[in-house]
């Protein structure tokens, strides 16, 4: 593996119901679920190969819907890449991101914690809220990549997982 035994730790954030779970499930196990327990808290290993390179990456899909509290800023701390997701058929979700990533950045002591910005539920398009220019505006604001996901139809779930990976290297060569 790349750096030996190195695993770039990434961590899931968003509202409850936005897909934080099916996208993570897609990308370990190719498997699509309509019911995952939205109380399920779970880390996942995978091995990926990114850019023709092997790695090992150590997925933590949060879950829980109350306020920020010391057990979720302790995952941020020990979280490098972060995939903020809302979904595209809730606004509030997509509102929320803001105050997400402020927390990053404040418990990181960083503004440059590498973040990437993801629109999920892409297929529903009869129910969306929140067009692509606005998720690309907030990406623009957090100078962050952007990408429209669907879970359901494994739309971008690979390349979310790997661009996060490209982040956290950046930003290891500038520090
Ligand atoms: P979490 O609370 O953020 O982990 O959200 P879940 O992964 O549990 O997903 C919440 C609900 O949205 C479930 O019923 C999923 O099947 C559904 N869902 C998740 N991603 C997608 C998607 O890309 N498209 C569609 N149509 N439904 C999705
Ligand atoms: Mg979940």
């Amino acid at each position: 593996f790349q750096n030996g035994n190195r695993v770039y730790k990434i961590v899931m954030l968003g509202q409850g119901g936005v897909g934080k779970s099916a996208l993570t499930l897609q990308f370990v196990m190719h498997t699509f679920q309509e019911d995952h327990d939205p109380t399920i808290e779970d880390a996942y290993q995978k091995r990926a190969v990114i850019d023709g390179t092997p790695f090992l990456l150590d997925v933590l899909d949060t879950a829980g819907q109350d306020e920020f509290t010391a057990m979720r800023e302790q995952y941020m701390r020990g979280g490098e890449g972060f995939l903020m997701v809302y979904s595209v058929t809730e606004k509030r979700s997509f509102k929320e991101l803001r105050r997400f990533r402020e927390t990053v950045n404040r418990v990181r002591h960083c503004n440059d914690v590498p973040i990437i910005v993801v629109g999920n539920k892409c297929d529903l398009s009869a129910r969306r809220e929140v067009t692509t220019e606005e998720g690309q505006g907030l990406a623009k604001e957090f100078n962050c990549p952007f990408f429209e996901t669907s879970a359901a139809l494994r739309l971008n779930v690979d390349e979310i997982y790997h661009e996060i990976v490209r982040c956290i290297q950046k930003k290891e060569l500038r520090d």
